[in-house]
């Protein structure tokens, strides 16, 4: 993917606030510090795009960005981060389920684990959760760089298994190296 221009748009927690529906959009779900920003900001090839936070759960909003004036990508505020105050937590799940519910524009959910990381309970009833709400789901693993290629393929191909949907694609990704970045991008474009 060639990228010319990427910009923010707007902060939205409310339906309200979110963009007119007159681009495709592609969501990026994931718990605090997954390396969610890491990804975006790869994927446009911008350094801070997406300022990657070292403070995890910082980003309590759902953020739109525009891409080549053709894609918005959106960044759905983390979960799951022990440290977020429970009322800030509480809002969380019906802004999220807000949007991903009602957005006639959204394409696919992409959700993001670690690929040292087994897939929770959490990321199971979320995936199952979009499936019900016919959303296609890419799932990233990332940080890919911190293992070795044969332990990371023994990952990638262990998770492959528990996802047991076809349908599913599933990507090794590391924002260091830049590894997963084009074949990520090819599955964004085969949903839009
Ligand atoms: P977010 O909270 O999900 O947006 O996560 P960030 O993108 O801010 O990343 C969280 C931490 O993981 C930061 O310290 C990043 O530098 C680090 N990180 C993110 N992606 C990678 C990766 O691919 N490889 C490595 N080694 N570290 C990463």
């Amino acid at each position: 993917m060639m990228i010319k221009d990427a910009r923010f748009i707007t902060s939205a927690a409310r339906s309200s606030q979110y963009p007119p529906e007159n681009l495709p959009e592609v969501a990026f779900a994931g718990r605090s510090n997954v390396g969610k920003s890491s990804l975006i900001n790869t994927l446009v090839n911008r350094k801070r795009l997406v300022k990657t936070s070292r403070t995890p759960g910082r980003t309590q909003l759902i953020n739109f960005f525009l891409i080549n004036e053709s894609i918005m990508l959106v960044d759905l505020p983390g979960y799951g981060y022990a440290k977020v105050p429970e009322a800030v937590r509480r809002k969380w799940r019906p802004m999220i389920e807000t949007y991903l519910t009602n957005r006639t524009v959204l394409k696919t959910v992409v959700l993001l684990l670690d690929i040292r990381r087994d897939v929770g309970d959490r990321e199971h009833l979320f995936i199952d959760w979009l499936a019900l709400h016919h959303l296609p789901v890419i799932l990233v693993l990332t940080k890919a760089d911190k293992l070795s290629k044969a332990v990371g393929n023994r990952r990638l191909h262990k998770i492959r298994l528990k996802i047991n949907n076809p349908e599913t694609p599933i990507f090794d990704f590391s924002a260091k190296t830049g590894k997963g970045r084009e074949a990520i991008w090819q599955a964004i474009e085969a949903f839009i």
